[in-house]
């Protein structure tokens, strides 16, 4: 049992609500930081990893549905609604989009804690029931470990076995390199002595399948003499 603080990400930009809302969940226990607009909250969804985002829906910027929409692109983090009494619309829409619970404007800093450890409550019960084998989200690349079945955009991937288990390998590491003979012997399970050319077979059908080119691969990126590497998922943000 780790006794961290938990790191909350409060996207608010009313500086009347958000400045005693970080300071009551300061002294509740949690590490508050403030995110006053939409891109603000998605730099620093990315750079802080988060345990909990309380989501404003209005903001200078944008809406905070399609903050609640990118994040799930990537991320399972509990995202719990901050909304007006009379935005049952939006509430219903955020809820579809993936946020775990709304609280209603005005609330108590002491209300926000108490619905902030329900869901971390909640957050922490799932992992627990497959702590090894959570969901892998890239872009829209969606790795299932527990049932080995991929998605791309929504669309079941129909790889082999070995083809899911490289991508899978693939996937935990996002964003750094893989060696060769690490998937050699982690997905081939021997040290090999003979030609590599299994792996590049491997590797070429799996771009194929993610509708990849090898000249400027979104998701597959071959390091020239070491081995692999999957885009890491701040590489594939949507562009502005
Ligand atoms: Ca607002």
């Amino acid at each position: 049992m780790s006794f961290r603080k938990r790191t909350v990400l409060v996207v608010e930009d009313e500086q009347s609500i958000s400045t005693p809302l970080a300071e009551a969940l300061a002294r509740e226990g949690f590490e508050a930081t403030v995110a006053p607009t939409a891109r603000a909250a998605l730099e620093l969804a990315g750079e802080l990893d988060p345990d909990v985002v309380l989501l404003d829906l209005m903001l200078p910027d944008g809406s905070g549905l399609d903050v609640c929409r990118e994040l799930r692109r990537t991320s399972q983090v509990p995202i719990l609604m901050l909304t007006a009494r009379g935005d049952e619309a939006d509430r219903v829409v955020g809820l579809e989009l993936g946020a775990d619970d709304y609280v209603t404007k005005p609330f108590s800093a002491r209300e926000v804690a108490a619905r902030i450890r329900a869901v971390l409550r909640r957050a922490d019960a799932i992992s627990a029931a497959r702590p090894d084998d959570p969901a892998i989200a890239l872009g829209e690349l969606r790795l299932d470990p527990a049932r080995r079945t991929a998605t791309l955009a929504g669309r079941p991937l129909e790889l082999s076995r070995k083809e899911f288990d490289v991508l899978q390998l693939l996937a935990r590491e996002a964003g750094t390199v893989v060696t060769r003979e690490r998937l050699l012997r982690e997905v081939w399970e021997t040290s090999w002595f003979g030609s590599t050319k299994t792996l590049d077979v491997h590797v070429a059908s799996i771009r194929r399948k993610l509708g990849d080119s090898a000249d400027a691969p979104r998701y597959l990126h071959t390091v020239r003499g070491v081995g692999f590497r999957l885009s890491a998922p701040d590489e594939l943000e949507p562009q502005a």
